[in-house]
Order: C-alpha cells, then sequence, then structure tokens
C-alpha cells in the first residue's frame, strides 16, 4: 500500500547533507574529448547537448565536471542510477568482490551470484524465483521473449506502439517507435494502439486500448500468441502513465490467447515509482516473466530474467549461455544496491519527493502554457512540451534550448518521447525536496 504523502514524511530519512571537495582532475579537456569522439565514437543519437559536458566524478545525486563544477543529476545516468553515484556501498561491495574473484561463470559456484538471486526473488511475487542474469535490458527482453516462444511453442509477440524494449533483432522490432527507422523487420511482432491517455485515440479508456489486442490476435495471428510485453509506465516513449484498466484487461486476453505476460521493468522496477517496489504491482497483476535492468546496478552493466520454475524449464545448457551474465562483481553490486535501497528508505523517499516534484511541476502549468501535460510517479517524471494545449503540436526545437539551459544552472535533465518533447526526470532515487528547489 503507498504511504500516504503525511505518514511518509516521517519515514523518510533525512539524506545526508554533504559537501564534496571534487578530485582535481588533470585528463583531457572536453573540446578535446569531442573532437576524438566525434572520430571514433561516432554516434547516431543526434545532439542532446551542443556542448556535452565531461564529467568525471559523481557523488550521489551529484555529478562534477572536469572544472570541478557541481550538477545534479536529475536523469540518473537514463534512469539507471538508483541509490546515488558511487554510493559508499555499492563502491565496497563492488571493490572487495573485485578483489577476490572479477569472473566466473554459471560452469561454477559463487555465493554473490546466488545471494543476489535469492534477495531478487524475495522481492517478487512468490511463484516468480527463476533468475537469469544477463548485462543489459536488451538482453533480459531479447531472453525473455525467447522463452515466451519456447515455453508457450507459439510465434507472435505484442508489444506496445511507444514502448522501448532495446536494441538487438527481436526487441527493436518491439520497439514500434524506432524500428522502421532500422529496418529491423522480424515476423510474428505486432505493435498494438498506445493506450496515452494524454495522446491516444480513446483518451483514458484502457479496456477499448485493450480490445486492439484482441484484434490482433483474431485477425493477425493463429488465435494465439507467445506473449506480450510491457513497461507499466512508458520511460523512453515519453513516461506514459498507461490508461488505467489496460494492463489488467490485456492480462486475460493474453491469458486466454495461451501467451506469457511479460513485464518490461527496466525502469519502473527497484521503487522507482514510489509507491511500489515494481511498477505491475499498482496494477493488481503477477506477470509470467519479469525484466530487469539499469537501477539494479546503479550503473553496473547488470540485467536480470526472473520466471516461475515451469516456465524456467525450458532454457538449458545447450540452449542459453552467457559469458558475463551473473558476474559476480556485477551481482554483488546489485546486492548492495537491493540492501541500500532499503536501509535508506529511497523507495519512500522517491514517493514523498517524487510526489512533491510533480506537484510543483503540475502548478507551472497555470504560468506556462508551453506545459502540455505533467505525468509519472515517484522518480519516473515527465514534462509535455507543446506550442499550444489545444492543437497539442510538439515543442521540439524548445527542448534543446531547455536542455542548454538547464545545465547552464547546473542541472541535468533528460528528453524523450516519440515526438522529442518530453522532458524527462529520473534522478537517483535519493534526491532531496532541496534539490527540488522546493
Ligand atoms: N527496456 C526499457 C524499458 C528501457 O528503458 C531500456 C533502455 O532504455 C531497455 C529495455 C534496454 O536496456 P539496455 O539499454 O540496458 O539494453
Amino acid at each position: 500500500i503507498a504511504p500516504s504523502n503525511e505518514d511518509s514524511v516521517d519515514l523518510v530519512p533525512k539524506m545526508p547533507h554533504f559537501s564534496h571537495t571534487p578530485t582535481p582532475y588533470n585528463g583531457p579537456s572536453a573540446s578535446d574529448l569531442l573532437k576524438r569522439r566525434k572520430v571514433y565514437l561516432p554516434t547516431c543519437l543526434g545532439p542532446f547537448y551542443t556542448h556535452p559536458l565531461n564529467l568525471v566524478e559523481g557523488k550521489m545525486q551529484y555529478v562534477f565536471d572536469e572544472n570541478g563544477r557541481r550538477y545534479l543529476d536529475a536523469f540518473g545516468g537514463i534512469a539507471t542510477v538508483s541509490c546515488g553515484h558511487c554510493h559508499p556501498d555499492v563502491v565496497e561491495a563492488t571493490v572487495n568482490q573485485t578483489r577476490l574473484l572479477q569472473h566466473t561463470t554459471v560452469l561454477y559456484l559463487n555465493h554473490a551470484v546466488v545471494d543476489f538471486a535469492e534477495a531478487l526473488a524475495a522481492k517478487l511475487p512468490r511463484e516468480l524465483e527463476a533468475v537469469f542474469f544477463t548485462n543489459s535490458g536488451t538482453e533480459a527482453n531479447e531472453l525473455a521473449l525467447m522463452i515466451a516462444r519456447l515455453y508457450t511453442g507459439y510465434h507472435d509477440i505484442i508489444s506496445i506502439r511507444n514502448g522501448y524494449h532495446g536494441n538487438a533483432t527481436s526487441t527493436m522490432a518491439a520497439t514500434a517507435q524506432f524500428f522502421h527507422k532500422f529496418n529491423v523487420v522480424q515476423t510474428g511482432i505486432h505493435h498494438a494502439l498506445n493506450p496515452d491517455p494524454y495522446r491516444g485515440v480513446f483518451g483514458s479508456d484502457g479496456v477499448k486500448y485493450a480490445n486492439d489486442v484482441q484484434d490482433i490476435i483474431d485477425y493477425g495471428t493463429c488465435g494465439h500468441v507467445a506473449g506480450f510485453i510491457a513497461e507499466a509506465i512508458q520511460g523512453v516513449g515519453g513516461v506514459i502513465e498507461l490508461a488505467p484498466g489496460y494492463l489488467p484487461a490485456v492480462y486475460s486476453i493474453i491469458k486466454k490467447a495461451g501467451g506469457l505476460f511479460i513485464a518490461d521493468e527496466v525502469q519502473t522496477g527497484f521503487g522507482r515509482t514510489g509507491s511500489h517496489f515494481w511498477g505491475f504491482e499498482e496494477q493488481g497483476i503477477v506477470p509470467d516473466i519479469v525484466t530487469l535492468a539499469k537501477g539494479i546496478g546503479n550503473g553496473a552493466p547488470i540485467g536480470a530474467v526472473v520466471t516461475t520454475p515451469e516456465i524456467a524449464k525450458v532454457l538449458t545448457y545447450s540452449n542459453y549461455f552467457s559469458t558475463f551474465g551473473g558476474n559476480p562483481v556485477c551481482t554483488a553490486a546489485g546486492l548492495a544496491v537491493l540492501r541500500a535501497i532499503e536501509k535508506d528508505k529511497l523507495q519512500y523517499n522517491a514517493f514523498v519527493v517524487g510526489s512533491y516534484i510533480k506537484e510543483r511541476l503540475s502548478s507551472l502549468m497555470e504560468k506556462h502554457e508551453i506545459i502540455g501535460d505533467v505525468r509519472g510517479r515517484g522518480m519516473l517524471l515527465g514534462v509535455e512540451l507543446v506550442q499550444d494545449r489545444q492543437s497539442k503540436t510538439p515543442a521540439k526545437s524548445e527542448m534543446l534550448k531547455i536542455t542548454e539551459h538547464m545545465k547552464d544552472m547546473g542541472v541535468l535533465i533528460g528528453k524523450g518521447g516519440f515526438h522529442g518533447n518530453v522532458l524527462r526526470i529520473t534522478p537517483p532515487l535519493c534526491f532531496t525536496k532541496e534539490d527540488a528547489g522546493c
């Protein structure tokens, strides 16, 4: 049950107020790095910033550039730094494990791997206890789709337009907002209408959008599907909270069609939404497969797929192997992150401070016509910018100006959405009201 704003004030620990003297930096300058990056690390993402920062150090919700200037990280390494940059407990666990044994594989036993798998399972509904570790969210989702196909014997997968699930073959194909740009077409992937209360054709009527999933099954498949994959709140897609009632309605449709329900918790998991530890809990459903990454490692490259022992049987040594999946340094980091979230009461903090930020952002709508919508939960928040609220024409050109201006003010923020006009606020969960400027 979500804590009420008032109840939780006492539960929220006062986040430590610290002053940090940045370590002197003698490395190459930002302009030198940018010049070399253009040659050796060409990026297809386009300019996020006209002048990207050279970040050299991180401390909880702050990062520091080459000149020792401090920035509030309101993007959290793209919703990845959950308990804070270089959280002392995570650093200690990672360093200790690195000193002891940096790598092993599933061919051998190691307690750091088993301990984290057990701790993860304990945070999930009882039937979800079989864990497979991966190195990223993409791999976790690829594996989940493969498991669904192997277990059901069916091929068709349904995802939602505007969801984001990764950048390998099946996951990119399931990511409708991008796949056409990269020509990643795979048979048997279907994109359902986006249940977006702000821009969607059926407004907030979740059941009407769910009917589209039934139509896809009726008209586009043999009547059975391997599975359905969705985020409880679409992150990259522009922090879209799915229309109420949508996921429970889709859940029954998918079950009737013999498919598995895959909850992509890469952004919504690990307490980020504040009211619940997992995004799917808000919807009152128990998925067959849960996929994780980003925040579970606080920056360590680790992902996971968690499912039931029965479903897990489809994977064997002969059809699945990952060299790095379940690396002990990453799992040691993961366990330390989980413990830090519990110890520092970061889920409650995300709820209270996140609600506060959302309220303050919503109140800005009175003054600023450019704000079309404020949405999200906990520390997964979005502000959609429009030219005017009537037409909802995306205010795209303003985005770069805003992110640059905020950077100059010492705040790093994200952007996203199909039209690229949504400011994304996904700070480390230790963000305070003071950080929010309130
Ligand atoms: N799923 C969701 C919901 C994501 O937001 C992302 C990345 O942004 C992914 C999957 C892919 O994760 P990764 O970038 O670790 O491969």
